[in-house]
């Protein structure tokens, strides 16, 4: 498969990140943002960086979030044809706050936004062409659910291909519609990217072994288990690779997983090998933890490479 088409359906957003950790979005302090957002957007950007044509299908107001968004995507080389610049509603806005044991609260302000009213143009893309990414989160929203299941099943029927983060958060996954679009994104995916903690929503008691079986089982041909600060494992017929997480300074971790999913996505679709996409991806998701903001960590292929020799060097000295 060379020179697929990376496309992305789904929320577009700017993002405004908390300065004081444990504030839990309730007090008084300082932010930064507007940074660019949205799960597809930073995978999709991420995706252009690495050299792959890419159409991203979302929406923004005609406000300055908007153009913060549209302008990043635009210099990244993204293809925002597909982007609806929407003159009666706001852009989406999400506000984030760490804790100091890590865990996180997000404010979404994207229901009946500009986010979530867009239309999926006819022409952005080739479907047999194609590799979609799907975002999971973008699942929730049921305006755009009604974009993505069709479209999905169009590109796969046309013999493109289907990626899948099924970022599977337990108030996604108490909606049975939501069940149903992600079990059918799962299903018709060529590539699944889980993280440890989606491997615990979506197989509860059962062994990571067996969850990957299970996931090998249907039409998937590569499994991607992100771990966090541990790295990540790449499975594909009888191969498996780990790659050991790079020891960096986390900022900021938001924004990893889709720089990595877009980093790999990208590297595949032109045609380069699972050792090569995985290591390069590792290295980008590593880099993304480094800044504050969702996408301010992305990468390009020079940045990656030089990170990689200097951690070469690191491990020979
Ligand atoms: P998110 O949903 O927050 O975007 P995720 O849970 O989908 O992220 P992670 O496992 O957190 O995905 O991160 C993706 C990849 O980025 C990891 O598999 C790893 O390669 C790299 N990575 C993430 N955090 C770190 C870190 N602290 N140190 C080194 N590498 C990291
Ligand atoms: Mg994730």
């Amino acid at each position: 498969a060379k020179n697929l088409k990376v496309v992305t359906i789904g929320e577009i957003l700017v993002e405004f990140v908390s300065h004081t950790k444990d504030c839990g979005l309730s007090q008084v302090g300082d932010y930064s943002g507007p940074y660019p957002s949205g799960a597809p957007a930073i995978f999709l950007d991420q995706a252009a960086r690495m050299g792959a044509p890419t159409e991203m299908i979302g929406g923004i107001g005609n406000d300055g979030f908007g153009r913060a968004v549209l302008d990043r995507l635009k210099g990244d080389g993204v293809g925002t044809k597909g982007v609806t610049v929407n003159a009666d509603r706001t852009t989406g806005v999400a506000f984030v706050s760490y804790y100091t044991d890590g865990n996180r609260d997000f404010i979404f302000h994207m229901e009946n936004t500009a986010s979530d009213h867009f239309d999926v143009p006819e022409d952005a893309f080739d479907p047999a062409n194609t590799i979609l990414h799907v975002s999971a989160a973008s699942l929730g929203n049921p305006r755009m659910r009604d974009m993505i299941v069709p479209t999905l099943r169009r590109i796969d029927d046309a013999g493109g291909k289907i990626s899948c983060d099924p970022n599977a958060r337990p108030e996604l996954m108490r909606d049975e519609a939501v069940r149903d679009a992600l079990q059918e994104a799962i299903d018709r995916s060529t590539y699944l990217m889980p993280s440890t903690s989606d491997l615990g929503f979506l197989f509860p008691d059962m062994s990571e072994d067996a969850a990957i079986e299970k996931l090998l089982a249907s039409k998937a041909e590569v499994i991607v288990i992100k771990r966090g600060a541990h790295g990540a494992t790449v499975v594909s017929g009888g191969e498996r690779f780990d790659f050991t997480g790079h020891s960096v300074e986390e900022i900021d971790p938001t924004g990893a997983g889709d720089c990595f999913g877009g980093t790999f996505i990208s590297l595949l679709a032109q045609g380069a090998s699972l050792l090569d996409a995985g290591t390069q991806a590792n290295a980008a998701g590593a880099l993304a933890v480094t800044r504050r903001g969702p996408m301010e960590g992305n990468s390009s292929p020079a940045q990656i490479a030089k990170f990689l020799e200097t951690q070469r060097s690191e491990n020979v000295a």
